[in-house]
C-alpha cells in the first residue's frame, strides 16, 4: 500500500461486528480495509458449540461461523490486515490508524474491537474454559439443564446471569466476596425471589476442580479463611468485561469503565468514527446483536461518505 493512498473506509476488529460491517460495505463498493487484530474473528473462536445464531438449525462452531462469515466479506473483497491497531489519530482528517507496521489514511473508520469479559485469573479456570467454565449465561445455560452452577458476582450481570440460568439449572449458588451485593435493587429482589439460587457471602473462588470437566470449585471464606469444597457442574464468572478500546484514550469519548460514548445510534465522539458490538454495548453482548450493530454502522458510514462527496 502506498503511503498516500487514503482508505474509503477502515474497520478495526474482524468478530461479527466488525465483518458484518464488512460484508454490507462491501456489497456497497466501499471496498473496506478490515484491521482484523491478532485475535481474529474474536470471542467466538473460544467456543466449540454457537446455538443461538439464525440459520444454524444444528448449531455451528464459533472458528467455523466467524470463518463463514470471513469468506462472505472476502467474497465483494474486503481486504485484511491481520495485525492490532497500536494507535489513532482522529483529530484531523484523513484519519491516520497505526498498526504494528504500517501507518494507514482513511476517511472513515467502524470500531469494532469488542470488550473481553474478566477471568478470576486462576490457571484452573483457564484450563476449563468451555469445559464448564463460561462468562455467558444466555450462550451456555441450555448446556447445564438440570445442573448445579454457581455464578461468581454482585453486580448486576451477575444478577442477570443467576435470573437467567435459575430457568434452566437445579441450583445457582452466587458466590459473592462481600456481604453485600451492588446490583440494583429491582434485579437483586428477583434474583433473591427465585427458590432454586443461594447466595454464600465473603467468597472467592481458590480453585476450579475437575480434569476433563468442571466438577466442583473450592471456596475461601475471606473473613475467617474456612476452606470449603462445592460440588457443582458449571462455573459462571460474571465479575465484569474490559472493552479493548485502550488505543482510543484521549481520541474519542470514553466512558469510566472505557465503553465507547454514544453520540446518536452508531456515532461516536468524532464525526466519521462509528463504532459496532460489544465495544459499547454494557448489556447485551451476542453474536447476532453484534452484526446487527455492523449493519448499522455500515449504513450510516455508507450515507457519512455520500454526504461528503456534496
Ligand atoms: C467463550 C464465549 C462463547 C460465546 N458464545 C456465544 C454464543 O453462543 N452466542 C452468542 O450470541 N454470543 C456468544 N458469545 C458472545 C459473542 O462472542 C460476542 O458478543 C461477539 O463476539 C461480539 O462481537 P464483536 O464483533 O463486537 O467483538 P469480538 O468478537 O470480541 O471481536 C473483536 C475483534 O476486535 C479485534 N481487536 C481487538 N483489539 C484490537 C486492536 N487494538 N486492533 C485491531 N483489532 C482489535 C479482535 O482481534 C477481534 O477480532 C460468546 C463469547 C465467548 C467469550
Amino acid at each position: 500500500m502506498k503511503d498516500t493512498q487514503v482508505e474509503k473506509l477502515v474497520i478495526i476488529g474482524s468478530g461479527p461486528a466488525g465483518l458484518t460491517a464488512a460484508i454490507y460495505t462491501a456489497r456497497g463498493n466501499l471496498n473496506p480495509l478490515v484491521v482484523a487484530g491478532r485475535e481474529a474473528g474474536g470471542q467466538l473462536m473460544l467456543t466449540t458449540d454457537v446455538d443461538d445464531f439464525p440459520g444454524f438449525p444444528e448449531g455451528i462452531g464459533g472458528p467455523e461461523l466467524m470463518m463463514r462469515m470471513r469468506q462472505q466479506a472476502e467474497r465483494f473483497d474486503t481486504r485484511f490486515v491481520a495485525e492490532d491497531v497500536l494507535s489513532v489519530d482522529f483529530r484531523q482528517k484523513p484519519f491516520t490508524i497505526k498498526t504494528e507496521t504500517q501507518e494507514i489514511k482513511a476517511d472513515s473508520v467502524i470500531i469494532a474491537t469488542g470488550a473481553s469479559a474478566m477471568w478470576l485469573g486462576l490457571s484452573s479456570e483457564q484450563r476449563l474454559r468451555g469445559k464448564g467454565v463460561s462468562a455467558c449465561a444466555v450462550c451456555d445455560a441450555l448446556f447445564f439443564k438440570g445442573k448445579n452452577v454457581i455464578v461468581v458476582g454482585g453486580g448486576d450481570a451477575a444478577m442477570r446471569e443467576a435470573q437467567h440460568l435459575s430457568k434452566h439449572c437445579k441450583s445457582v449458588t452466587l458466590v459473592h466476596r462481600r456481604d453485600s451485593l451492588r446490583a440494583q435493587p429491582a434485579l437483586q429482589d428477583l434474583v433473591k425471589s427465585k427458590p432454586n439460587v443461594k447466595f454464600i457471602w465473603d467468597s472467592i473462588v481458590e480453585e476450579v476442580l475437575g480434569e476433563e470437566k468442571v466438577t466442583g470449585v473450592k471456596l475461601k471464606n475471606v473473613k475467617t479463611s474456612e476452606m470449603t469444597t462445592l460440588d457443582i457442574e458449571g462455573v459462571f464468572v460474571a465479575i465484569g468485561h474490559k472493552p479493548n478500546t485502550g488505543f482510543l484514550k484521549g481520541q474519542l469519548e470514553l466512558d469510566e469503565k472505557g465503553y465507547i460514548i454514544v453520540r446518536d445510534e452508531t456515532q461516536t465522539s468524532v464525526q466519521g468514527v462509528f463504532f459496532a458490538g460489544d465495544v459499547a454495548d454494557k448489556r447485551y453482548k451476542q453474536a447476532v446483536t453484534a452484526a446487527g450493530m455492523g449493519t448499522k454502522a455500515a449504513l450510516d458510514v455508507e450515507e457519512y461518505l455520500e454526504n461528503l462527496k456534496g
